[in-house]
C-alpha cells in the first residue's frame, strides 16, 4: 500500500514563537494515523530542530527541510547541506519547489544533483514537479512534467527511485486558490505513474507516491485526495492553520 502524506510547506511564513503554537496547537489534537499514513512539517531552517523535538515520539510525524545545497560540503556561506541536516535527524527535504525553480533559478539538472545527495544520505527528497500557466494553456503540460522527471530523476536506479516522493504542482494553482481540478490532477498523476512504470517497472511506479499541491484546504481535500493516483498533498497556505490542515491530515486516504 502507498504511504499517504499529508506535508505542509511553511516557506517563509511565521515567527519562531508562532510556528511553536501552531505545531503544539495541530499536534493537541492527537489525530491518529494509520500505519501508511504520514504527516510532515517543512518548515523553515531555524525552526527544524524545535519541530522535532515536538514532532518527537509522534509515530508518522516527521520534519522536513524545505531546500539543501547542491554541494556536499565545505566554502558555500550561507548554504546547508543535506549531510547536515541528516545529522540533526531530518530524514525529508523538498526539493525543487517551483518558488526555487523560478527565483533562484534551480534546474532539473541541479535538483538530480540535489536528489542524489538526499538518496546518498539516506534522506527522502521530496520531488516537485509542475508546469507554468502557458504549459498548461499550450495543452503541452504533459511533455514538460515528464521531462522534469527525465532529468532530474530518469538516472536513479529502481532501488533508489523508490526512495522518492513526488509532488505534482501545477504552478498555476499554487497560491493562487485557484486548484486544479480532480480530473486534472488524477490525469496528470496517471501519467507521471505511466512514465515511472514505462522506465522502472509496474512495481515500482505503483509503490511510488505522488502528492497534488496548489491550493489544497480543508474544503477540497477530500475529493482530490480520493482519486487514485493522488496520494495525499502538499500544503502552502492552509498549513498554516491549525483547523484547516487538520482537516487535510484527516483527509487521507
Ligand atoms: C506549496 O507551497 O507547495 C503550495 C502548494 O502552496 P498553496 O497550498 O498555498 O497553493
Amino acid at each position: 500500500m502507498r504511504k499517504q502524506i499529508a506535508a505542509a510547506n511553511w516557506k517563509m511564513n511565521l515567527s519562531y514563537q508562532q510556528a511553536a503554537g501552531l505545531l503544539d496547537e495541530l499536534l493537541a489534537q492527537q489525530i491518529e494515523l494509520a500505519p501508511n499514513q504520514e504527516v510532515i512539517f517543512a518548515v523553515p531552517f531555524p525552526y527544524l530542530a524545535m519541530a522535532k523535538e515536538k514532532v518527537a515520539g509522534k509515530t508518522n510525524y516527521f520534519v522536513a527541510a524545505q531546500n539543501c545545497s547542491d554541494k556536499k560540503s565545505g566554502a558555500y556561506t550561507g548554504e546547508t547541506s543535506v549531510e547536515q541536516l541528516q545529522s540533526i535527524g531530518i530524514g525529508h527535504i523538498v526539493i525543487g519547489h517551483s518558488e526555487r525553480r523560478e527565483y533562484y533559478n534551480e534546474s532539473n539538472a541541479v535538483l538530480a544533483t540535489k536528489v542524489d545527495l538526499c538518496l546518498a544520505a539516506g534522506v527522502t527528497p521530496i520531488f516537485c514537479c509542475g508546469e507554468p500557466l502557458p504549459i498548461r494553456e499550450a495543452e503541452t503540460q504533459n511533455a514538460f512534467v515528464q521531462q522534469q522527471l527525465e532529468e532530474s530523476l530518469f538516472h536513479l536506479t529502481v532501488e533508489q527511485v523508490s526512495k522518492v516522493v513526488i509532488a505534482y504542482e501545477p504552478i498555476w494553482a499554487i497560491g493562487t486558490g485557484k486548484t486544479a481540478s480532480t480530473q486534472q490532477a488524477q490525469d496528470m498523476q496517471q501519467h507521471l505513474r505511466k512514465v515511472l512504470a514505462d522506465k522502472f517497472g509496474a512495481d515500482v511506479a505503483d509503490g511510488i507516491s505522488i502528492l497534488y499541491g496548489g491550493s489544497v484546504k480543508a474544503a477540497n481535500a477530500v475529493e482530490i485526495f480520493a482519486s487514485p493516483d493522488v496520494d495525499g498533498g502538499l500544503v502552502g497556505g492552509a498549513s498554516l492553520q491549525a483547523a484547516e490542515f487538520t482537516a487535510i491530515i484527516q483527509a487521507l486516504k
